[in-house]
């Protein structure tokens, strides 16, 4: 049975995700800051530090995907930190453990919020794994919560989807066998979406951004089976892809653009 690492596992996505890995048969080892195999707080070095040691000791040493699920949605730098650069810690920290698999795999979630309006100055300082300098620059952008700290969010998935695009193909990646890809989900009702998805008035406001023609809002199991293909042993050539499972959020703001 294949031996797989979601974080974020407590909740949402990563909770789905984890539920129809072991459904399957799979074996899986959880991160996440409580109710976790591992807890960890992906936030700082030693949580991170601790993601590792702690999925090596679990493992034996050996596992075969990484589902890096862990996510903040906030106005906040803790943003930036979680999502970012610890979803990097976690692909870049797991990898070697992926080199005894037989169908090493490995996917994050970014999202369609890559296409709203993001921080030019934090999506570079990103694209150049500054931390001190982006968790600065957020800072600054957390002060007006509603208008710049908005951007932070995006901003974080933009620089993903875009490290994806630029590690999928290199030697660590694609040249050891390991198809590295993200998910781009629309709005999926979980714990994060909750409050904004509660009242009509939300729903309306939220999907007049994030437009879901086909299906509307989904639910985590939707995106939890994406994951679970692009992770599973049958992806064997889709590489750097983002893959937006959105409703069609990203054909109505990007039109024909491929
Ligand atoms: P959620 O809040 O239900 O789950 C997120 C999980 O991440 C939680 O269990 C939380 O404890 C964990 N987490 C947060 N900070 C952490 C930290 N410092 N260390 C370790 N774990 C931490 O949210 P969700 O909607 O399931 O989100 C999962 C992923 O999907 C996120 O990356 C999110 O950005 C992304 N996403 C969600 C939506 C949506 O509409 N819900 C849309 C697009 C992308």
């Amino acid at each position: 049975a294949r031996t797989s690492v979601v974080t974020g596992s407590a909740s949402g996505i990563g909770k789905a995700t984890r539920e129809l890995l072991e459904l399957r048969g799979e074996r899986v080892i959880g991160v996440d800051v409580h109710d976790a195999e591992v807890v960890a707080d992906l936030s700082d070095a030693a949580g991170r530090t601790a993601l590792v040691e702690g999925v090596r000791r679990l493992s034996g040493g050996r596992i075969d995907a990484v589902y890096a699920v862990a996510g903040l949605a906030a106005p906040t730098p803790a943003t930036v930190a979680v999502n970012f650069f610890g979803t990097l810690a976690t692909l870049e920290g797991l990898r070697s453990l992926l080199s005894g698999s037989r169908a090493p795999r490995a996917v994050l979630v970014s999202s369609m919020a890559a296409l709203l309006p993001s921080d030019e100055d934090l999506v570079a300082l990103l694209g150049i794994c500054d931390e001190p300098a982006a968790l600065a620059r957020a800072e600054i952008l957390a002060k007006e919560p509603e208008t710049t700290g908005a951007l932070i969010y995006a901003s974080t998935k933009l620089a993903l989807s875009r490290w994806v695009r630029r590690q999928a193909a290199t030697p660590q990646w694609a040249g050891a066998g390991i198809p590295l890809n993200a998910v781009a989900p629309g709005i999926i009702a979980t714990p994060m979406t909750a409050e904004l998805i509660a009242t009509e008035q939300g729903r309306e406001a939220l999907l007049k951004m994030v437009p879901m023609p086909l299906n509307g809002i989904a639910e985590s199991a939707v995106v939890a089976k994406l994951l679970a293909w692009l992770g599973g042993e049958e992806n064997t050539h889709v590489c750097g892809q983002i893959v937006y499972v959105d409703g069609g959020s990203d054909v109505v703001l990007r039109g024909d653009s491929v």
